[in-house]
């Protein structure tokens, strides 16, 4: 017996179930795809407003900037540059004046800040459905750790009254997202804020990766659109959605920011990403703020695939882009995108353990550049 026949036994479990992962080769141009040489409408993006196709921005972009390709060092060391800081002092003024700090990606946030910030003497309650980068952070901090049911806001102030007195227990991080990639439903972000401050050992943790260049009058999320910027007290995102880049960013009080300077070990420990990449991701932010127009369009052809999705007999709680159509078994999944891409639509199947058991699913994820004359098509095969 061979020490990798474990691994083999696994994987042919996961092709038992259907739940066996491959990395497919595709070609993007705009909305399309093409993979193994035919081409479709791409409904399995994160480049929820277009912005990673547009070949003039990159051309603008490089005619005007010279940055490094590299970085070579941690912040902490020599890999602190211009571009840093000014996209840092951007970000801080758009975000009301608070706090600004750069990661290398949402995950590396994710896992670097939630370990930095709780200790044994910290609650954190997570929603039952947040990112895995989340979980994990969870996992790696020292925190106790409990998850409340999915968007439940009574389960959730349930939970904080059973523990807010504990005399163990010297704060409480609330963490969830603000739009959630698998149902592309909402928490009550307004009413989320209320609750914490009914607490005063309670501090607000959301991810907006889903949120950030979508939602908000200037793209800067759900919690520019509910008007609750000051309130949520470590506000994150990613910029490898509809920013079309890579990286991360929080939004905090400038103590925490210097907190988690000295201790968050992604931070210290992780060569950061090359100034060309951060200057991209500035220039982004800045064309992403005007594109009102965009962000219409992606949350009203949102709203007719979801009425259509649920006219055909399906539960859909989705109230954004992501709009998923829950057929249950994983082989039903596949089954069915493999159809809607042989009629020319990039739909994945999306399975457990990324959705609990018997919720597997199509995920259609929309982009601001699809029309309402190709959504129409896609809707006539549904
Ligand atoms: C995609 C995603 C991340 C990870 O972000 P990356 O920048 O791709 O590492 C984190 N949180 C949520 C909610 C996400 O959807």
């Amino acid at each position: 017996m061979s020490l990798l026949d474990h691994y083999q036994n696994t994987l042919d479990t996961l092709k038992k179930q259907g739940n066996y992962r491959q990395l497919t080769h595709n070609e993007q141009h705009g909305h399309w795809l093409t993979v193994a040489s035919k081409c479709m409408l791409n409904l399995s993006s994160n480049d929820y407003l277009g912005l990673a196709g547009q070949s003039e921005l990159k051309q603008q972009f490089l005619q005007q900037n010279q940055s490094l390709m590299t970085s070579s060092s941690s912040r902490l060391l020599t890999g602190n540059f211009d571009e840093y800081t000014a996209f840092e002092q951007t970000l801080s003024s758009a975000f009301a004046g608070r706090s600004a700090l750069l990661f290398n990606s949402g995950y590396h946030m994710n896992i670097g800040i939630l370990p930095a910030l709780a200790n044994a003497k910290t609650l954190i309650l997570a929603d039952k459905l947040v990112h895995a980068s989340m979980i994990d952070g969870i996992r790696l901090s020292q925190a106790k750790y409990v998850r409340y049911k999915h968007n439940d806001l009574n389960h959730l102030k349930q939970l904080l009254e059973k523990y807010h007195d504990d005399a163990d227990i010297e704060r409480i991080l609330i963490v969830t997202e603000s739009i959630f990639s698998m149902d592309g439903d909402e928490v009550d972000l307004h009413g989320l804020v209320m609750l914490k401050q009914q607490f005063n050992k309670v501090m607000l943790y959301v991810d907006e990766a889903h949120a950030i260049g979508v939602r908000g009058e200037r793209g800067l999320g759900c919690a520019e659109q509910y008007a609750v910027i000051e309130h949520i007290d470590f506000l994150v995102g990613t910029f490898g959605k509809a920013l079309a880049s890579v990286g991360g960013y929080l939004i905090c009080d400038e103590i925490i920011k210097a907190y988690l300077i000295n201790t968050m070990r992604p931070l210290i420990f992780s060569t950061a990403l090359p100034p060309i990449n951060i200057a991209w991701t500035h220039f982004m932010f800045e064309r992403m703020q005007g594109m009102q127009k965009q962000r219409q369009h992606l949350q009203h052809m949102g709203h007719v695939l979801k009425n259509e999705v649920m006219s055909k007999g399906y539960d859909c709680l989705s109230s954004s882009h992501l709009v998923p159509i829950i057929v249950g078994e994983s082989e039903q999944a596949v089954q069915k995108s493999k159809q809607l891409q042989a009629l020319g639509f990039y739909i994945m199947p999306v399975r457990p353990p990324t959705v609990p058991k018997h919720q597997a699913r199509l995920r259609i994820s929309l982009m601001a550049s699809i029309s309402l004359h190709e959504l129409d098509a896609l809707v006539d095969v549904l």
